[in-house]
């Protein structure tokens, strides 16, 4: 397997349970995450489950009472999901905010340390009848049954398979976290909190038991030749976010000037145009490397989770000879849902930074039933390792149960 982000050690994780013998080879020398939080919702967490991490999230997870949604300036409700235990009980997973690195580092350990080989940069592959060659920077080659490219969003393995170029989506977002004591209240009562406006909207909760606050402010470049702002991700100015979140809502602009004593980090946000295919011969994708996409519905690592416990179903009753068609298999089972959440990403950002006026209004009063969490059941309801139980040798549609 190449990369040892969250879906690859989710993969590793889940071959190690079914006693499937598989190496990671990561480029970093060393595993560290970003510092910033993540939302996983019941479709990932009831998988994270099954690895064995309910412990561990238990005791670093924050479990939100709700998701609000408000209005930029006067910070009116415009719709509320109830989460917590409703949440759990509709669905049998809690939805949860952790910080990137306490995931990371449970994930490690479910798949095993010594599956990891750092330094180990993938730099091509060829493929052959009954291996794949894969090579490596530094002129090494290996040679492996199957490959998994769980590379992230400029995959290596995927530029081995298909043609195409990231997708700017004309926005940047801020990231960080804040200490929890900036803004007690928010750790007190936690939700995951949106503030929609104008070309923006600011996502925050708390993470770490509520040490940190993680926040996610996303900005309309205003770039004008339609070319990002700087290639992927940059040191942030915590001035220009100051600056972008001028007369919001009071809690925004307190959590925006916080963010002046943390690293901030600023992202080109892109994606790229779903696949209808995504594995040739003993080579798939899994992850961001399949399917990368907009963070505005915060499924990119729950979607990662789904393909890694899919796949690992497919995987663990095939050989060498069968190991193709289990490819297929899954690809055939997770292509028609993760693009339809793909889809829903790119459109939510057009939909989310509307600017004040009629279509904004219009959007507000349809905003109640639209969110109401049984709405949520095809994303959060759907059992992704289940369903790859069931449909054995058959693929399934996109909107699981
Ligand atoms: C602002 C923002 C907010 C987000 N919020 C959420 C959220 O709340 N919930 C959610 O589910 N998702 C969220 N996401 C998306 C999520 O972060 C990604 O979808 C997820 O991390 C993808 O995981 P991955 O394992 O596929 O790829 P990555 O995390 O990118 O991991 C890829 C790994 O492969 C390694 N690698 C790369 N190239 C090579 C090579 N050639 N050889 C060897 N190793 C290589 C990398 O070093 C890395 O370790 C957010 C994203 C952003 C930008």
């Amino acid at each position: 397997m190449v990369g040892a982000g969250i879906g690859g050690l989710a993969l590793a994780a889940a071959l190690r349970r079914a006693g499937v013998r598989c190496e990671v080879y990561e480029q970093a020398s060393r595993l560290s995450e970003v510092g910033a939080g993540l939302q996983l919702a019941p479709n990932a967490v009831r998988l994270l489950h099954r690895l064995g991490l309910a412990d561990r999230l238990r005791a670093f997870a924050v479990r939100p009472e709700a998701m609000e949604i408000r209005r930029w300036d006067d910070g009116r409700l415009l719709s509320g999901t109830e989460l917590g235990a409703a949440c759990e009980a509709m669905y049998g997973a809690p939805y949860y905010t952790v910080h990137r690195a306490h995931l990371h580092e449970a994930l490690l350990e479910a798949a095993g340390r010594d599956t990891v080989r750092l330094g180990r940069r993938v730099t091509g592959l060829r493929r052959g009848d009954g291996e794949v060659l894969l090579g490596f920077d530094g002129g090494e080659r290996r040679a492996a049954d199957v490959v998994v490219g769980a590379d992230g969003i400029h995959s290596a393995v995927r530029a081995c398979l298909v043609r195409d170029a990231p997708v700017w989506s004309g926005e940047t977002v801020y990231r960080g976290l804040v200490p929890g004591e900036a803004l007690p209240e928010l750790v007190r009562d936690p939700r995951v909190r949106v503030w929609m406006g104008p070309g923006r909207h600011c996502v925050c909760y708390p993470v770490s038991a509520g040490r940190w606050i993680s926040f996610a402010a996303t900005v309309r470049s205003d770039t004008s030749d339609g070319l990002p702002p700087e290639s992927w991700s940059a040191a942030g100015d915590p001035a220009d976010l100051v600056r972008a979140y001028r007369g919001w809502e009071a809690t925004v602009e307190r959590l925006v000037r916080a963010a002046c004593d943390v690293p901030v980090r600023r992202w080109a946000l892109h994606d790229r145009e779903p696949l209808a295919r995504w594995s040739a011969g003993r080579v798939t994708l899994l992850g961001d490397a399949a399917h990368p996409m907009l963070p505005f519905r915060a499924q990119g690592a729950n979607q990662a989770v789904e393909d890694a416990l899919s796949l690992a179903v497919c995987l663990a009753d095939a050989d060498a000879a069968t190991a193709p068609a289990a490819l297929r298999r899954y690809e055939a089972l997770r292509v028609p849902r993760t693009t339809a959440v793909q889809q829903g990403s790119r459109g939510s950002a057009r939909v989310m930074h509307l600017d004040d006026g009629e279509e904004q209004r219009r959007r507000d009063g349809a905003m109640g039933a639209a969110t109401a969490l049984r709405a949520m059941a095809w994303l959060y309801g759907h059992d992704a390792e289940h369903a790859a139980r069931r449909a054995g040798g058959r693929s399934e549609g996109t909107r699981g149960e």
